[in-house]
């Protein structure tokens, strides 16, 4: 039908006959002369159409925006005067000879550049119109180039792209699962993978050495932060590579990726530990483009009056931390007020801070509600702890370690976003040395990453202190957001028994619920491991996008539901029957 993308033609093509097919971006009448943009996924070009031919002129007159037409016309040059330097295709024009309309359209549920002001659920309620928009268009076609680029790298470098079951057991990602009922198996249920890991596992015991998948991930989480309940993982395992192969491997995939893609260099991911990031920015996803850290005082603090600070600074479990911000003592209280509930929402109970007026003057020269609690020693002790210089401004936290990491973490994000601290576009990092554990409130211990992550120590290390045993995961991070994770798998029998045990999984359990992978690492299993890369999230940095659902073509909404398809939806009494389900009363 076509001979040519409107948004394809250039000078090259004046004097040509193209035909072109496409939707009525805008329809404007100039004394006479009609003028169609006619758009396709490559752009627009101006058609126009003369009232010398009466049939087409008319044609055009009727058409509206959104009507799908064909187009058969001469490429000429625009009229000197009226180039249009904005537009790809703004020297030239098509003349419009004739004009077909293939489809009407009626009137849109909102006009493609008035999207702002519709809101979000108008736009995914009708995402097919939502989705012709330039931006969204260019954000799908990147995703595919994205896509197509991790591809062709894993491929020149031996990796198998193999599928893995939808339909199948829990596997553990610390979420809860969406589960599908089963007809022929009354009472019983399959899981949505929240990820293919075990699968993949079992590729590598069965010898693949090398796989990869661009998988779709179910996890019904409670959706406060910018997560989708179905979401897409480059999903990579790999034999017979460590920790540094792996995270080596992975690094320069992502490096050519910004590199081909944008042009960008990344250079050498740093690493860091665990410990050393929630030490210095209170989180285990730093944003290294804000030059803020939290400095450790408790050690000041322990001896001083003020309970707020003394107690969480003689608490093992506590914290008491600062963190100074050059140029922060032009905060105004509104905006230390706005901060203090800011914290507020992670837990703390208060935002200590202290200007930094004049130094010289030693505690007079500090303003602040808190100085004569700490006392001027401690005080002139914390400053130059901080090496804090006159027009700086120190926060403080103090309360259990959580919730200062937290708050102090999400503070320093937000200190240096307002101020426009960042000091570079892109801050890829690796984050390693995990625990294997962490303790959940009732005292019990979950896998930090999941119950498969090789420990770096042995099994009898392992059960004499869990807690302290360090695990051989590793995370990259990029600008504060988890890109990717993953780990050296257990490939030992015993040694994934222990850890079923320290998790409080009954060897009973264990076999009912893993059974088929302890099996499978009886048999041969090699040493393995991977990891895995948001895809969604990776397409949102790159895009610079706000959210990921600006880069998933049908997104859920955060309450987790469908607006253009309904989903989910109810079903008939005779389908759940056939399931023999039936649905509890709402009261
Ligand atoms: N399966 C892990 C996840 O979904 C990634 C990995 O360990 O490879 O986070």
């Amino acid at each position: 039908m076509r001979s040519h993308y409107c948004g394809d033609l250039r000078k090259e093509h004046i004097g040509e006959d193209v035909v072109l097919s496409g939707w009525v971006h805008r329809r404007r009448d100039h004394g006479g002369v009609i003028f169609l943009d006619v758009r396709d996924r490559e752009g627009l070009a101006q058609v126009v159409f003369d009232p010398d031919r009466e049939e087409s002129f008319a044609l055009a007159d009727s058409v509206r925006n959104e009507y799908v037409i064909e187009i058969h016309g001469t490429v000429r040059n625009r009229p000197e005067g009226t180039v249009n330097a904005d537009m790809p295709t703004g020297e030239i024009e098509v003349l419009g000879k004739e004009l077909v309309i293939l489809n009407k359209s009626e009137t849109p549920p909102f006009q493609l550049d008035e999207h702002q002001q519709v809101g979000e659920d108008v736009r995914l309620r009708n995402r097919f119109v939502d989705l012709r928009r330039p931006e969204m268009q260019q954000k799908m076609r990147f995703r595919s180039k994205v896509t197509n680029a991790i591809r062709n790298y894993l491929d020149d470098n031996g990796f198998l792209d193999i599928e893995t079951p939808i339909l199948t057991r829990a596997t553990p990602e610390g979420a809860r699962d969406y589960l599908v009922p089963s007809r022929t198996h009354e009472g019983s249920f399959f899981a949505l993978p929240q990820s293919p890991q075990l699968f993949k596992q079992l590729l590598m015991v069965s010898g693949f050495d090398r796989y990869y998948q661009i998988a779709k991930c179910f996890r019904d989480e409670d959706l406060r932060a910018d997560r989708q309940p179905e979401f897409t993982q480059v999903d990579i395992e790999t034999s017979f590579m460590d920790e540094e192969a792996i995270m080596g491997m992975a690094e320069s995939m992502i490096r050519k990726l910004f590199n081909e893609l944008m042009g960008v260099e990344l250079g050498e991911f740093p690493r860091m530990p665990y410990a050393e990031a929630m030490n210095r920015y209170g989180s285990d996803k730093p944003d290294l483009r804000i030059p803020l850290e939290l400095v450790d005082v408790a050690d000041l603090m322990a001896d001083i009056e003020f309970k707020v600070f003394a107690g969480p600074a003689k608490d093992p479990k506590g914290r008491v931390a600062a963190l100074k911000v050059p140029g922060g003592a032009e905060l105004t209280r509104k905006i230390i007020d706005e901060y203090t509930k800011y914290v507020g929402i992670y837990g703390a109970k208060g935002l200590a801070w202290i200007k930094v007026n004049e130094l010289e003057k030693g505690a007079e020269g500090l303003q602040s509600p808190i100085v004569k609690f700490l006392g001027e020693e401690v005080a002139m002790k914390i400053m130059a702890r901080l090496e804090a210089k006159n027009g700086d401004i120190v926060f403080f936290g103090a309360d259990k370690e959580k919730i200062v990491n937290e708050a102090m973490g999400a503070l320093r994000i937000k200190v240096g976003m307002d101020m426009n601290l960042l000091e570079r576009e892109w801050a890829p990092m690796w984050v390693v040395d995990f625990p294997m554990f962490e303790e959940l409130d009732g005292g019990n211990l979950t896998a930090l990453h999941h119950p498969f992550t090789a420990p770096s120590c042995s099994p009898e290390e392992l059960k004499a202190s869990p807690v302290d045993a360090l695990s051989r995961a590793y995370d990259m991070v990029l600008n504060g957001c988890e890109l990717g994770g993953g780990s050296v798998r257990i490939h030992d029998q015993a040694m994934q028994r222990t850890v079923f045990e320290v998790l409080g999984i009954g060897a009973e359990e264990a076999e009912e619920k893993f059974g088929f992978l302890l099996n499978g690492l009886k048999y041969g299993a090699p040493p393995h491991g991977g990891l895995a890369f948001g895809l969604d999230r990776l397409v949102m940095l790159m895009t610079g996008s706000e959210s990921i659902r600006d880069v998933i073509a049908f997104p859920k909404t955060q309450s987790a539901s469908c607006p253009l398809t309904d989903a989910p939806g109810e079903v008939s009494a005779a389908q759940l029957r056939e399931l023999n389900i039936r649905l509890r009363k709402t009261p």
